[in-house]
């Protein structure tokens, strides 16, 4: 039996999908989710600060997780139901707990997310004691097994996951010894700091680089390069924050094409990936954004397979998208001929002033001027004459 559409992930991106396929009458949607519970990440994030994009409610992670599949009832998901290959025209091969199958789907909508990168990917050095955490573990201690695996720990990154960490932190009653960061301000917006230090009571030193973790069983202090000079700082754990990569697992050895840039699934403007059966929305896309940005690319996606299921997207090649230097990604890498609104979406490597341009041949299609750091994303809406560029787009930073 072939399934209409399976959605592979059931975070805020494949859940809002699976409620806007049901809505338009779907009724044979099916979502795999590895975990024995849908809801994605946000069930490890107790602090609040979800629902407000789409939901327009403020919750904690785990009132939002219940209300995304809350608001997908009547559609089949299975949890435990790992994804571990796929091949080509739709074919998933399932790993479940009754053993190994494969599933076919006219379409297929991939939503896995994120993963975070292990100390060994970050090439620290020092030596190996218990007590360093990446965000997203120290969360799953706290709010899940209510463990309190440190007192004074050293958070490693000042992006706004970070913050998260913070305010894991503060739910438990841990006060982190320092919050380091290598740029010479914090990567989230201004306020962060001045939030770090006065509200939760954290020293934010940047310029501030991790050389070493000291400690034989447990965490004893870290050694910090700061102004040219080693320092130590005590505490007895770390936290690693940011760093996050697409979850592609599945894809790696696939015929899926991959983006270097963002290490996720390249897209065309209707979501597709190279394989027009295969779809992506979310985190999987490029590494993290707010939900509410992952809820709203799985609601776009879900309308482009509808599109599709009704023969109404262009099996035309289209044109490339590249991405200049100074610009860390752009996506979707392809524009669909005739696709409408043609928004890309991208991050700076850097903090970056200057003009960004979007031409194409000898067609200028955006010139914008550009103050911008790392953590902002920057949507570009291109004019409908961009529909029709015969030459790949090419989007650079004029410094
Ligand atoms: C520490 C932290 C704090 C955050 N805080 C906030 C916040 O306060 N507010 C906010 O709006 N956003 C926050 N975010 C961002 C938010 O978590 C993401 O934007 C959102 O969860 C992305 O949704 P998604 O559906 O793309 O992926 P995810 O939520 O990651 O869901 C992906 C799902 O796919 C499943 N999966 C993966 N691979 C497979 C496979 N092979 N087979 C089957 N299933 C698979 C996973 O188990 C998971 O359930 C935070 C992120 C982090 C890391």
């Amino acid at each position: 039996m072939t399934r209409t559409v399976t959605i592979v992930g059931a975070g805020p991106a494949g859940l809002t999908a699976a409620r806007i396929l049901r809505d338009a009458g779907l009724d044979d949607v099916l979502v795999l989710e590895r975990n024995p519970e849908c809801g994605g990440l946000p069930r490890f994030c107790g602090h609040p600060g979800w629902g407000v994009l789409d939901f327009h409610r403020l919750w904690d992670g785990p009132t939002y997780a219940r209300r995304l599949v809350a608001a997908a009832h009547g559609v089949e998901m299975r949890t435990n139901h790992s994804v571990i290959d796929l091949q080509p025209g739709g074919t998933l091969v399932v790993n479940a707990p009754d053993g190994t199958r494969t599933i076919e789907s006219r379409a297929v909508l991939i939503t896995t997310g994120i993963r975070e990168m292990s100390r060994a990917a970050r090439l620290v050095s020092g030596s190996r004691p218990w007590g360093v955490l990446t965000t997203g573990a120290f969360q799953e201690m706290v709010y899940r097994g209510d463990m309190k695996p440190f007192r004074r720990p050293v958070v490693i990154g000042t992006e706004l996951v970070s913050f998260s960490a913070l305010l894991t932190a503060r739910h438990a009653g841990i006060v982190p010894a320092a919050m380091i960061e290598p740029g010479s301000r914090i990567t989230a917006r201004r306020p962060g700091d001045w939030i770090a230090r006065f509200l939760f009571g954290v020293p934010v030193l940047t310029s501030t680089a991790l050389v070493r973790i000291e400690g034989q069983d447990r965490v004893t202090g870290v050694v910090v390069s700061r102004n040219g000079r080693e320092e130590t700082i005590a505490c007895d754990g770390v936290i690693f924050s940011g760093m996050f990569t697409p979850e592609t697992g599945m894809l790696r050895t696939t015929h899926i094409a991959i983006d270097p840039r963002t290490g996720g699934p390249s897209i065309d403007t209707d979501w597709r990936s190279s394989d027009p059966a295969f779809f992506a929305a979310g985190n999987v896309l490029r590494p993290v954004e707010h939900s509410g940005k992952a809820a709203e690319e799985g609601r776009l996606a879900a309308q482009a397979i509808l599109r599709a299921l009704d023969g109404r997207l262009s099996t035309a090649p289209g044109v490339g998208v590249q991405a200049g230097e100074g610009l860390r990604y752009v996506y979707p890498q392809r524009l669909t001929p005739g696709a409408e609104p043609v928004r890309l979406f991208a991050r700076v490597s850097q903090r970056c002033r200057g003009r960004i341009r979007v031409t194409s041949g000898g067609s200028v299609f955006l010139d914008e001027k550009i103050d911008l750091l790392p953590e902002r994303r920057l949507t570009l809406d291109l004019p409908a004459a961009s529909r029709r560029a015969s030459e790949d787009l090419r989007v650079d930073i004029i410094r």
